[in-house]
C-alpha cells in the first residue's frame, strides 16, 4: 500500500441505515458527517451517496441555525468528541 487510508472503507452509512429522512434535532444522526472542528465532511471522505449528502448539509445548516452544534469551533474548544456535552 502506497498510502495509508485515513478512514477505512467507503460507504453510505446512511443508505446501510435505510435514512429516509433525517432530523436536524438529533445531531446524533449526522456526527458522521462532521469534523471535529464541526465543518460538513465532503462526500469524498465519508463515501456518502449524494442523495444522503445533500440531506445531512441541509440538516447540519438548519441545526447550526437553530444553535445546536456550532458553526465554527474555537481554537480552545477542540475536543475529541463534539457530542460528549450532549445529551
Ligand atoms: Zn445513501
Amino acid at each position: 500500500m502506497a498510502e495509508r487510508r485515513k478512514y477505512s472503507k467507503k460507504y453510505c452509512r446512511y443508505c446501510e441505515g435505510k435514512v429516509d429522512f433525517l432530523d436536524y434535532k438529533n445531531p446524533s444522526a449526522f456526527k458522521f458527517s462532521l469534523s471535529e472542528r464541526y465543518k460538513i465532511m465532503p462526500r469524498r471522505l465519508t463515501g456518502n451517496c449524494k442523495k444522503h449528502q445533500e440531506m445531512v448539509e441541509n440538516a447540519i445548516k438548519r441545526a447550526r441555525h437553530a444553535a445546536i452544534i456550532p458553526y465554527v469551533a474555537s481554537r480552545k474548544k477542540v475536543i475529541d468528541n463534539p457530542f460528549a456535552g450532549l445529551k
